[in-house]
């Protein structure tokens, strides 16, 4: 009777560990499985590099994706090692960002179209743009170009005389002034300038690429062939479907601040995101201390974390701008910086319904030109938590707590795991000091501040 009970006894725990093991090894698995996406920053005296690359966990594209980020890496650290020191604004630099269109053929089969753009900077008018367009099947796990879209070969022709058309039309619409000669050779049916596109909802997007033509330009220009004209010219199983999507108008949540006014009062700032699973987290965080918070989204990423940004507007918090491609402002021409600010203000547009009124340049460098082009309120922070180099939620957490006052501003990246988990940490114990955690335009108001367009604001007191 005994060896019986005890087997059991020891079978239970066999099984219990068991059960443990394999629900860990569930939960490693799912983990690393919902990991969509892979973020690099580094700032050195000499250089800094800021890189975010998707993860699709389609094995091949993967790992073409891979050998491309990391020979962009190690062509840029060969050149910079050989150069001197800069100062400080003018420092060397690599970005990275993307977008990602993952569009369903009729036969159902998933396409991954992902549009790397790539920015060099290598001391005083050295800026190289060196894109790079993916564009893959992945039923038959290969890579594709706008030929295998087309029906057949006469239709780049065709696609040629549209590309023309609407680009014309586009920079007619934003009073662009661009060379006759550039606008014929960046719409030619060179295979190059189809190289950058994406099947979307709406139709073909094709990027023309101006500086592969022209040194004086570094962008490329966007334009949508609609879908009755391109899907004469797309293979059947590639023609798109039209849905008709009713845009529903998003109402933001308003509070009564007024709760608030005998309290400390502390804004949380959050850049470089949204970020579709540590954004999520973040927001079911915040409602626990009753904190709205203030987002400084990268253009380049809104139109694919559409929901995150739609919810975060929804539960109350502000959207701000820190631009489109997170380059460092001060290197770029007008021309650029415009299309830096602009395009991000239209993509939020064109989520939430409302065109933000902060900004927050990437890397705080703005100077008296582009503040006077943004016509917005420029946000700095007071306490910089280093999360992106600490990576720690407890050091993120100790930084605020011990650095908080009345009227501070917070910076931190909601792409980051230990960041989240850190402002959460920060919150609970700065609720207890008697804290409130409001958003920009919240702590102005409550501080009777009239935001203008010319000041940094980097506090509240
Ligand atoms: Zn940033």
């Amino acid at each position: 009777m005994i060896t019986k009970r005890r087997l059991n006894k020891m079978g239970k725990i066999t099984l219990a560990i068991i059960i443990m093991l394999g629900l860990s090894i569930i939960f490693f698995l799912t983990r690393k499985y919902t990991k969509n996406e892979m973020h690099i920053l580094k700032m050195t005296e000499k250089y800094q590099i800021k890189i975010d690359y998707p993860i699709t966990h389609q094995k091949k594209l993967d790992k073409q994706i891979k050998e491309y980020i990391t020979l962009e890496k190690e062509k840029f650290l060969n050149t910079v090692n050989l150069k001197i020191p800069v100062e400080e604004s003018q420092k060397y630099e690599l970005v990275i960002g993307y977008q990602l269109v993952k569009q369903q053929d009729s036969n159902k089969t998933v396409h991954y179209h992902i549009h790397f753009e790539s920015y060099t900077y290598l001391g005083e008018n050295q800026y190289i743009r060196n894109d790079k367009t993916f564009h893959y099947d992945s039923k038959n796990k290969k890579n594709l170009s706008i030929n295998d879209y087309l029906e057949e070969s006469k239709a780049l022709d065709k696609l040629s005389i549209l590309s023309y058309y609407y680009m014309m039309q586009h920079i007619e619409e934003n009073s662009l002034e661009l060379d006759e000669n550039i606008i014929k050779q960046v719409t030619t049916i060179e295979y190059d300038n189809y190289e950058h596109f994406f099947l979307k909802n709406e139709g073909l997007e094709l990027l023309l690429p101006l500086y592969k033509i022209s040194a004086e330009h570094d962008e490329v220009i966007k334009i949508i062939i609609p879908i009755k004209e391109i899907n004469q010219l797309l293979k059947k199983q590639y023609k798109i479907v039209e849905n008709e999507k009713r845009k529903e108008p998003i109402i933001s949540k308003k509070r009564d601040i007024s709760k608030f006014k005998d309290k400390k009062l502390i804004a949380f700032t959050f850049d470089d995101g949204p970020s579709a699973i540590t954004t999520n987290q973040l927001l079911d965080g915040l409602k626990q201390y009753n904190a709205n918070v203030t987002f400084f989204v990268l253009g380049n990423r809104v139109e694919a974390n559409q929901n995150i940004l739609k919810r975060a507007y929804q539960e109350g918090h502000e959207i701000g701008s820190h631009t489109y491609n997170h380059r460092n402002l001060l290197l770029l021409n007008n021309y650029a910086r415009i299309q830096e600010i602009k395009e991000t203000n239209q993509a939020i547009e064109n989520i939430i319904g409302e065109k933000p009124t902060l900004l927050r340049p990437p890397y705080g460098n703005i100077n008296e030109e582009t503040k006077k082009i943004s016509n917005m309120h420029i946000i700095e922070w007071g306490i910089d938590t280093l999360d992106w180099k600490t990576k720690d939620k407890e050091l993120i957490a100790k930084r605020i707590v011990d650095n908080a006052y009345d009227g501070a501003i917070v910076l931190l990246h909601d792409i980051y795991e230990p960041s989240v988990e850190g402002a959460l940490l920060a919150m609970e114990r700065l609720e207890q000091e008697g804290y409130a955690f409001v958003t920009i335009s919240e702590m102005a108001q409550l501080k009777n501040v009239e935001l203008d367009y010319t000041t940094l604001y980097r506090q509240f007191n």
